[in-house]
């Protein structure tokens, strides 16, 4: 075959890395769908499930073994991957509803997929999209010269056809192909029929020219419903797998899997077929964690798909590019599926627009050199629920809130699973590491944005009862209370922590008025809140000003009634928190 087209040497001066230099690869990206940490053969997992095919690829490429998801459920995950930045900047926390039909992921971010179809890449997705219907969010706005597949969250796996179960409702709606109805066949297993689009985009982006090509294999699977084929089923509980299984989820869990990885084997046929496998980069990795009620292994992780603890975003994840990616190779360094978006647009020669904000990194230069890319950073993961539940990733520690203020601190060398008796919150060797964990966190969600969308009035009815029709100044519902105490108040560059910033005296307090006393002077608007113990805020005093260690004085509300309570003070430099009590 005809290499591909050769782009400018100029573009990787910077990389010497390529053995067919300034050739631009094509990049298959295999996303799964709810994948466990453990369910396949490459990540010292499965012993009741077998991917000799994706373990080939990644025996003879690099295995990630802290890789992360951007969020432990699918559409804020993909929203985050698309873009290279976190979800919650840009309104798109929250998975969009099936139903929705005019709202998507902000149409002003830029993907990746569009960057590389401006840089002549031939560019596809098959599969899952659950990114916006309209046709300013759909696949073909966003980048991509070719979508088969389903908009929605999800699909059931009998085409045209309600065997073998499923669901109902947008899971049996007809797929689509590019901007109209697919005309899909009947009665085709829906793993198997990706698989087949995806040969098919292959083949195709090479007859057509010599340009590379991207695509995005957007699996469904395994995500529920679980229906597996019976031929899957049978050959893992046949030679030479002769593997048995308890539960009927686990096998048909384990059967779907396979049927994936099935499918990769074919994807690979077609890339010797056509003369591309030294040529082209694959990168496979799961979405979010796993359901361990739905089949799903996460082992030895705690927790699952929608946890902030390890099991809901860290994931299987390889590389495979033969004679670049390093073979054979382990990278245990945190990565994160942010990270996607720099190092594919640097691979097609192409660069970020200016102004588009990116909170990955390229990550190649440091596979290929083993080297960290973060050391010292943090990965973030945040879920809304009633409350914020937080984990946050730097080099070997991991800390954890659900969101009530108690913060948990795990060196994953030694405890991976985040087992409690093994906390480290309350070691002095650590406090300082932890604050400041907990601080950046904290200063992230200061950037985040109010949601675009929610998957559900009910989801919609907790953002709001929670966070802005009770404290405007948050960014993020329950925020004060979820990093209560450990953020910290930077004067002239110092950091200084803050429960020794100021008091309350009286205290009790009487006669209704409160009386905060500092021991330096904060200059700039001072904000004084007031919460119940069920860090409800009841009280709100703004643009107070105050650059004085004398008393600010302010007249608690009338319907304020005896009990306690904690306050919070904020200014431009930093904030602090105390608790008082009303006679
Ligand atoms: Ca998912």
């Amino acid at each position: 075959m005809v290499p591909k087209k050769l782009l400018l040497c100029l573009c990787f001066i910077s990389f010497n890395y390529f053995t067919t230099l300034c050739q631009s690869p094509n990049i298959i990206f295999i996303l799964t769908d709810d994948m466990g940490y453990s369910d396949v053969g490459f990540n010292n997992g499965a012993t009741d499930i077998a991917t000799p095919n994706l373990d080939n690829l990644a025996n003879n490429g690099t295995v990630f073994s802290s890789a992360y998801a951007v969020h432990p459920f699918c559409g804020p995950s993909r929203a985050g991957l698309l873009t290279g930045r976190y979800p919650h900047e840009f309104g798109a926390q929250f998975n969009l509803n099936d139903n929705e039909y005019v709202l998507g992921v902000d149409a002003n971010e830029t993907f990746f997929s569009k960057i590389l179809q401006n840089a002549n890449y031939n560019t596809g997705l098959i599969g899952k999209w659950h990114l916006g219907q309209s046709s300013v969010h759909n696949p073909n706005a966003r980048g991509f010269d070719y979508f088969y597949g389903m908009l929605t969250g999800g699909h059931n796996y009998w085409t045209n056809s309600t065997a073998g179960g499923g669901y109902g409702g947008a899971y049996n709606r007809p797929l689509i192909k590019n901007n109209g109805p697919a005309n899909e066949p009947s009665n085709v297993y829906l793993t198997d029929l990706f698989t087949d689009e995806g040969v098919a985009f292959i083949e195709n982006a090479e007859a057509n020219d010599n340009d590379p090509f991207f695509l995005f294999m957007s699996y469904n699977a395994p995500h529920t419903p679980l229906t597996a084929l019976d031929s899957d089923k049978t050959a893992l509980t046949s030679s030479p797998y002769n593997y048995s299984y308890t539960d009927d989820s686990r096998h048909n869990y384990a059967a779907m899997v396979y049927s994936v990885d099935r499918g990769v084997k074919k994807l690979v046929d077609a890339l010797n077929t056509n003369g591309e496998i030294n040529n082209t980069l694959i990168v496979f990795m799961s979405d979010n964690g796993g359901r361990s009620d739905q089949g799903a292994n996460n082992s030895p992780l705690r927790g699952n798909k929608g946890d902030t603890y390890e099991g809901g975003f860290r994931v299987p994840m390889f590389m495979y590019w033969p004679g670049n990616v390093p073979a054979g190779a382990t990278y245990s360094y945190p990565v994160s599926a942010l990270d996607l978006y720099p190092t594919f647009v640097d691979l097609a020669g192409a660069s970020v627009p200016n102004g588009k904000q990116i909170d990955g990194k390229n990550i190649m230069p440091h596979v290929i050199a083993g080297t960290n890319p973060r050391s010292g950073e943090s990965i973030y993961s945040i879920r809304h629920r009633t409350i914020n539940n937080v984990g946050i990733r730097r080099d070997n520690l991991k800390a954890f809130t659900s969101g009530n203020g108690r913060w948990y601190l795990f060196d994953l060398d030694t405890n991976i699973s985040e087992n409690n008796a093994q906390d480290l919150s309350n070691n002095p060797a650590y406090q300082d590491i932890l604050e400041e964990m907990i601080n950046d966190a904290y200063q992230w969600s200061l950037t985040h944005t109010e949601p675009e969308f929610f998957d559900s009035p009910g989801a919609e009815t907790t953002w709001y009862d929670n966070n802005s029709s009770n404290n405007p100044s948050n960014t993020t519902p329950w925020q004060d209370v979820t990093f209560d105490g450990y953020t910290t108040l930077s004067i002239e560059g110092i950091h200084i922590n803050t429960s020794n910033h100021g008091y309350i005296y009286p205290n009790p307090v009487q006669n209704s008025e409160l009386s905060v006393k500092f021991t330096s002077p904060i200059s700039g608007d001072i904000s004084i809140i007031v919460y119940d113990t069920q860090g409800r805020p009841i009280q709100i005093n703004s643009n107070l000003s105050h650059n004085s260690t004398d008393k600010l004085k302010i007249s608690l509300n009338s319907n304020i009634s005896p009990g306690q309570y904690f306050l919070r003070v904020r200014s431009s430099e930093g904030m602090f928190s105390k608790g008082f009590i009303v006679n």
